[in-house]
């Protein structure tokens, strides 16, 4: 095949670029290898190509969230969902505030927001701190098609300077979006973001998703087709946050960014796309992952308005 030969040269075409820096909101991730590069891609029938940093592990962060925001549709159906999380592109940033005004209801679950309140979500309804946890870590493996684990020094590093985080929960509490003390949604969901992941599982998180939810290695259905089709679409118009409409015109497909630098694209029917480069733009989004997306688009024809 000629795809690993194509992965190298494009890592190597972005190598040495090093704008950017890494995330220095959480102390863990300021000291991490900036330097580290990989991309992998995943078929739709199971075929995985990687090269570049492939071992390193890195926490997910927030690509956990449109796999959490996939279990709790599955777990609790659209309806309970969609009252708690609204589907509109806040074109704000990750951790903006970005509640609905006549509702309390955040604007979409692919900032931190959403994002807490659909932790929540997760897992039947009734179920511990402990359980849904423990359902997300689960579900999250059944996209990776391999047991996933979280890092504590990245957890304990965020949850211990997560006052925004936890100001957000709080004002999920009042508007009654969350139903539960916030410092639990806050501290199941940076759990949540601490799992570890390579650049392999997110190309197979990302093709379980353009595989219609059935992970193309393991064969296993990890959630419906209809839930995989919503997860798609909020994470091509709010995926990227503020920077969403850019990616959408220049990239063209679904995709979610994380501030430990991972980013993944899911092309429905053909593929999943990942790459890990730590150092991010203003946005929050890793720099030469913007970079190789575009590379792959053009050279690929990936791009969803694009008649092949
Ligand atoms: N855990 C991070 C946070 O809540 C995730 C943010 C991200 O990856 N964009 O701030």
């Amino acid at each position: 095949s000629p795809i690993p030969d194509y992965l190298a040269e494009a890592l190597s075409s972005v190598e040495a670029d090093q704008s950017g820096a890494t995330a220095d909101y959480i102390p863990e991730l300021a000291s991490a290898d900036p330097n580290r590069l990989a991309a992998a891609l995943c078929t739709e029938d199971g075929r995985l190509y990687s090269q570049g940093d492939v071992d390193a592990a890195f926490s997910i962060q927030s690509i956990s969230k449109p796999f959490v925001y996939a279990l709790a549709l599955a777990d609790r159906g659209f309806d309970e969902v969609l009252a708690k999380v609204s589907v509109e592109p806040s074109g704000d940033a990750f951790n903006d505030l970005s509640l609905e005004p006549e509702t309390g209801r955040p604007l979409n679950p692919m900032i931190n927001a959403g994002a807490i309140t659909t932790h929540t979500l997760a897992g039947p309804r009734g179920a511990t701190p402990q359980e849904r946890g423990d359902r997300i870590i689960d579900g999250l493996s059944a996209f990776a098609g391999r047991r996933l684990e979280v890092d504590d020094a990245v957890f304990s590093s965020e949850i211990s300077t997560a006052y925004r985080n936890r100001a957000l929960a709080n004002l999920l509490r009042a508007n009654d979006i969350i139903e539960e003390d916030p410092l639990v949604a806050v501290s199941g969901y940076t759990r949540q973001c601490s799992l570890l992941v390579t650049v392999e599982d997110l190309a197979l998180m990302a093709a379980t998703l353009a595989n219609r939810g059935v992970n193309p290695r393991t064969g296993r259905p990890v959630v419906p087709a209809a839930v995989v089709r919503q997860t798609l679409s909020v994470m091509a118009t709010c995926g990227m946050y503020d920077g969403a409409g850019d990616w959408m015109t220049r990239v063209g497909i679904p995709a979610k960014s994380g501030v430990a630098g991972g980013l993944i694209g899911a092309l429905p029917g053909q593929a999943g796309i990942a790459t890990f480069s730590p150092r991010l733009d203003v946005r929050g989004n890793s720099v030469r992952g913007v970079a190789l997306f575009e590379r792959f688009t053009s050279d690929m024809g990936m791009h969803l308005m694009e008649v092949p």
